[in-house]
């Protein structure tokens, strides 16, 4: 495990104890204040220089005012819990034991955000902020919107940053991109009619009966691109009918796509016009609204192409640097997330991202999640690095 010294001593404790902090304060999608606000605390008793709150109630933070930027960015919520009971540690306990840290959130993704608010002062300790303006950003919302909460940020506070770390996930490995997605609703349209005469009408449920069919077949033949497929499944289907005596003249069915680099909007489009073919249907990508803490509305498109950073950009290179300096080897795989995160926000602006994260990705939502801590305290030793490599 790395050391986080700042003049003689080692922050590694008070970095877990922020980050056990972190997970004993509940913080769904949409609840994130007290969350928000010891964020921006921890910030203030850290000696930042700027710690801003934005009207979605994501927390930005902001250290150095040198030309080259670099934002951190996790996301303060998690998803719920159901099941507390049947957990080996309460799900907010924030607990430490053999070597984890459990609890909602520890991975997906406390661990990390509590890493890359420390990383900035101990990147200061060392004099590597000459130059440089590093910001943390803590967005909301992220479960159910990617992106949106980053890109309000962006935009109210006019940022544009250099280069982006994306801190989920990655078991302490450098993320060199991850899937886009697609939440595709199709709905077919037939004639209501009496249950005793349905030669009378013509039912939406029949006509959508094709249309899954299609939607099978498509996922299995989706091309190998750029060494990945991606996938298409059938989430949910739901029919309208004026009664149950009644043919049903509505039938709708939600898609969940996952594009690889080479499949975009105009791709999908085919796509879906393909698999409506000769029925009568029509379809839309999904439009979602939820409310943020701040009582601001929030709304969300799902749709996000894949995104993938060259091994020779200088952030890569970077990262490739950092990681030598704080595990004493070259990095020996690249992780691609087959999900979606806040990058989409900043490589819509053609802001160069790479991800890292501690944790396993696949205990992410799970019962029983839980973060090694030595992997929280080495992430921050590799932020900090990057810091000083950027
Ligand atoms: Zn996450």
């Amino acid at each position: 495990m790395a050391e986080l010294i700042i003049k003689d001593k080692d922050f590694s404790g008070e970095l877990l104890a922020f980050a056990q902090d972190l997970v004993r304060i509940q913080s769904y999608s949409g609840q994130e204040e007290p969350a928000a606000r010891a964020i921006a605390a921890k910030m203030e008793a850290l000696g930042y220089d700027e710690v801003r709150v934005d009207s979605c109630g994501s927390v930005l933070g902001r250290i150095g005012s040198g030309p080259v930027s670099l934002m951190f960015e996790s996301h303060t919520d998690t998803v719920v819990v159901n099941d507390p009971h049947e957990w080996a540690y309460p799900p907010f306990s924030g607990e430490i034991a053999d070597g984890f840290l459990w609890g909602r959130g520890s991975v997906d993704m406390k661990g990390a955000l509590a890493a890359s608010v420390y990383a900035p002062i101990i990147a200061q300790s060392r004099g590597a902020l000459d130059g440089k303006t590093i910001y943390v950003s803590c967005s909301v919302f992220e479960e159910d919107c990617d992106g949106v909460a980053t890109s309000n940020l962006l935009d109210e506070f006019n940022l544009r940053p250099d280069f982006a770390v994306i801190c989920e996930p990655s078991g302490n490995t450098v993320a060199i991109g991850h899937k886009g997605k697609a939440q595709v609703v199709i709905q077919t349209h037939g004639v209501s009619a009496h249950g005793s005469a349905p030669e009378k009408g013509v039912n939406a449920v029949y006509e959508m009966a094709e249309i899954i069919q299609r939607v099978e077949q498509t996922n299995l033949n989706l091309p190998v691109l750029d060494g990945r497929k991606g996938t298409l499944v059938l989430s949910r289907i739901s029919s309208k009918a004026v009664s149950l005596n009644a043919v049903p003249d509505e039938c709708e069915i939600y898609l969940d796509r996952r594009l690889v680099i080479g499949e975009n909007e105009t791709t999908l489009q085919a796509e879906v016009e393909k698999i409506i073919g000769n029925k009568n249907a029509t379809w839309e990508i999904d439009t979602i609204h939820r409310t943020a803490w701040t009582g601001k509305p929030i709304t969300y498109h799902p749709l996000h192409a894949a995104w993938k950073i060259p091994a020779d950009h200088h952030l890569t290179q970077s990262c490739v640097h950092a990681f030598e300096q704080v595990f004493g080897r070259a990095p020996q795989v690249f992780t691609f997330w087959d999900f979606g995160t806040n990058a989409v926000a900043l490589v819509g602006r053609d802001i160069p991202c790479i991800g890292f994260g501690p944790g396993d990705s696949k205990l992410a939502h799970m019962r029983d999640e839980k973060c090694p801590v030595d992997q929280i305290v080495d992430a921050c030793a590799f932020y900090a690095r990057v810091i000083e490599q950027i």
